[in-house]
């Protein structure tokens, strides 16, 4: 058995449980299926949830400028058009390297944030590069002690695609909020990414075809607006409102000016899409999604 067999063994949806699903991709040899019972696209690949191992290898050049340049502008959108400038409580999850609570330390200095992260060598990085050691802690939200009901936003960038069960985590996030907080969730939008994928394999020279497309080795779930309501329904969340946001302006981890122009052409046409459907054609990269309580 390869490396890769031993772990690609998943074939339960990790929405409904469902063992019935048709594979609709291959990547870098890992499955990708679609449930025949709810219709989500999962992993084949096998990830614990509370997998801790992102940069052990160190933080390169390419991740810093992948998370804070790349990210600076959805980050600085978000920021700047979702919350008032008067204070408020916000929970990052997932904070990763630390660069969104950096945003919102120049941004909202009058909000009082805590980043999450499991992976030492991230949290390492935001304390010991970025001065956030008040700020960013190691370890999981649930084991904080936090009050219920005092949370006005809690914010998942690029995290719930990771988790093979983000129920739980969901759950708990919801006892968290106030009565009129919400939890903001950024995640690749499947639609588009396969739509991606498939077109780049096609295109790829002969026996490049299997080359990272979906990043299913970390991407157990490929979220489209349908299976990320049903999550949210299924937490405990109203139906969640969409948005469309700036890009990350990167391709495939390049920040080459062709394919950053490329990607703000997209943003603007599928932005103008978006409104003039009246918020029903949405053709964006990334879902951006707002889960307020039921
Ligand atoms: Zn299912």
């Amino acid at each position: 058995m390869t490396a890769i067999a031993e772990r690609a063994t998943n074939t339960t949806c990790h929405l409904c449980g469902g063992t019935e699903g048709k594979v609709v991709f291959v990547d870098q040899g890992v499955p990708l299926r679609r449930c025949a019972s709810c219709r989500h696209v999962y992993s084949g690949w096998s990830q614990p949830d509370d997998y801790d191992g992102y940069w052990d290898q160190g933080v390169t050049a390419a991740d810093v400028d992948f998370w804070d340049v790349a990210h600076r502008a959805v980050f600085e959108e978000f920021t700047d058009t979702y919350l008032p400038a008067d204070g408020g409580r916000l929970v990052d999850i997932g904070c990763g390297l630390g660069y969104f609570v950096q945003t919102m330390r120049q941004r909202r200095p009058t909000w009082q944030v805590d980043g999450y992260e499991l992976a030492p060598g991230a949290v390492r990085w935001a304390h010991d590069e970025l001065g956030l050691v008040d700020d960013v802690h190691l370890g999981r939200v649930e084991e904080a002690g936090i009050e219920p009901g005092t949370v006005d936003v809690v914010t998942l960038w690029d995290v719930i695609e990771h988790l093979p069960t983000p129920q739980p985590l969901l759950e708990h996030l919801r006892t968290l909020l106030r009565p009129d907080g919400y939890v903001f969730v950024q995640t690749p939008s499947w639609p588009f990414q396969i739509a991606r994928a498939r077109t780049a394999a096609t295109l790829a020279r002969k026996g490049r075809e299997d080359r990272n497309h979906l990043y299913a080795k970390d991407h157990v779930n490929q979220f489209s607006r349908r299976s990320l309501t049903r999550l949210a329904l299924d937490c405990g969340f109203r139906e969640p409102t969409f948005e469309v946001l700036k890009p990350v302006l990167a391709v495939d981890g390049s920040r080459s000016t062709a394919a950053v122009q490329a990607k703000l052409g997209l943003y603007r046409a599928t932005r103008t899409l978006w409104k003039a459907s009246g918020h029903r054609l949405m053709a964006n990269p990334t879902l951006f999604a707002q889960l307020r309580p039921a």
